[in-house]
């Protein structure tokens, strides 16, 4: 650490009134002892036994002090300097240190001590960069959390209005008589009641994923044959495949995977990435389920062929109220929540999903623990 002009002369300064300090104190006992020594010669010799070694006495004066005493009182001088000088030298190198703290505290996180000290103040300035660290990053994680919240509200909100007003203006014409017959009427009515609905999944949407984000929302954890229920699921979509003249269908060389995990909950996700496939695969004949297991996981995938996912949105799919530009502009009345919530809930069980997709095929594929750990 380099010393400024001030502090050297303190430095200085310190180191004198230090050695006018230890002098004073020597001639203090020399002058007591000699005293002593003329008040009570008998007593003080009495005890004289290392004495010689230190001071030589003739009669009842003292002569001199030892060369041994002179070199011992020496050493013990120079040792309480540098020790007075020392602590105050760490004292300065404190000074600094608090100082450039106030600095990065008024708000200049980037700044990092560069001043190299000794040893132990070194550590002490590691330990301060560790913290300002920690510190700048917690508070960008508080702002991107607090970006995203404002975000979320723009959409929500652009999402409602939307809905909103087209049931306030066909209300509207309801409300001013201005439609010419009882089918107009009901056709007004019929629309407007179609978007009260969308807009009540959108809610129930919106409600479902806050309520999946949090880590803390507990599962309703059952033992099941995924299988089992991939197969029920495919029965419940075969109609609707059958009307988009698809065929649907569970691929898997395994009679049952039984596994842990909350049924309820990824359903959701099996019916979003289903109906997805239903939907978005464009010009599509099949739909297939395939389910692998490994010692630990189960590996699903949802595959459909059709109309490929464009390679810049395969990473944003899982944002919330992402769409891809097409489905926005074909109307097919999703809100964007759908994978959202499924990565939400795959992560939930302590597993993960991701998507790839090209001309063949578009596949959603992921892998699920077999057992949950146990919490307490
Ligand atoms: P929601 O599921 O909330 O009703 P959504 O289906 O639009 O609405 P997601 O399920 O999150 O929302 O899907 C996001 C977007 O990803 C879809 O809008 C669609 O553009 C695209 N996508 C999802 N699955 C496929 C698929 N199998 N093939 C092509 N595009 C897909
Ligand atoms: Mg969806």
């Amino acid at each position: 650490m380099k010393l400024t002009r001030k502090e050297k002369s303190k430095l200085v300064i310190e180191g004198f009134i230090t050695i006018g300090l230890i002098l004073i104190l020597y001639y203090a006992a020399f002058v007591i002892f000699n005293r002593m020594l003329m008040d009570a010669p008998a007593m003080i010799r009495e005890y004289w036994i290392f004495g010689d070694a230190i001071i030589s006495i003739r009669g009842n004066q003292i002569i001199s002090v030892t060369p041994f005493f002179i070199i011992f009182l020496t050493i013990i001088a120079i040792a309480t300097i540098y020790w007075r000088l020392k602590r105050r030298y760490k004292q300065m190198q404190l000074n600094h240190i608090i100082s450039e703290l106030h600095y990065i505290a008024e708000g200049h996180y980037e700044h990092r001590i560069t001043t190299v000290f000794g040893d132990d103040m070194e550590k002490v300035v590691d330990s301060i960069h560790v913290l300002v660290d920690s510190t700048v990053q917690a508070m960008e994680e508080e702002r991107r959390i607090e970006q995203s919240k404002d975000e979320l509200i723009t959409n929500v909100s652009h999402d409602i209005r939307t809905p909103l007003t087209s049931i306030i203006g066909y209300l509207g014409l309801i409300e001013e008589r201005r439609y010419q017959n009882e089918e107009e009427l009901l056709k007004y009515t019929h629309t407007a009641y179609t978007k009260a609905k969308q807009m009540k999944v959108l809610v129930e949407d919106l409600f479902e994923y806050t309520k999946v984000r949090q880590t803390t929302t507990p599962l309703n954890l059952t033992q099941f044959d995924m299988v089992q229920l991939l197969e029920q699921l495919v029965a419940d979509f075969e109609l609707e495949a059958e009307k988009r003249h698809m065929e649907i269908e569970v691929i898997t060389s395994y009679e049952t995977v039984q596994m842990e995990a909350d049924t309820e909950k990824l359903v959701r996700v099996f019916n979003n990435l289903i109906s997805n496939a239903l939907k978005y695969g464009k010009g599509g004949k099949k739909v297939y389920i395939e389910v692998q297991k490994t010692g630990k996981e189960a590996i699903i995938s949802v595959n459909n062929d059709g109309a490929p996912i464009p390679e810049k949105s395969l990473n944003q799919l899982f944002d919330r109220f992402y769409r891809v530009e097409e489905s926005r502009s074909q109307e097919t009345g999703g809100t964007g929540l759908g994978l959202a919530i499924a990565q939400s809930i795959v992560a939930l069980h302590g597993g993960y999903i991701y998507a790839s997709s090209d001309d063949r095929l578009t596949r959603f594929v992921m892998h699920l623990p077999l057992k949950q750990l146990a919490v307490e």
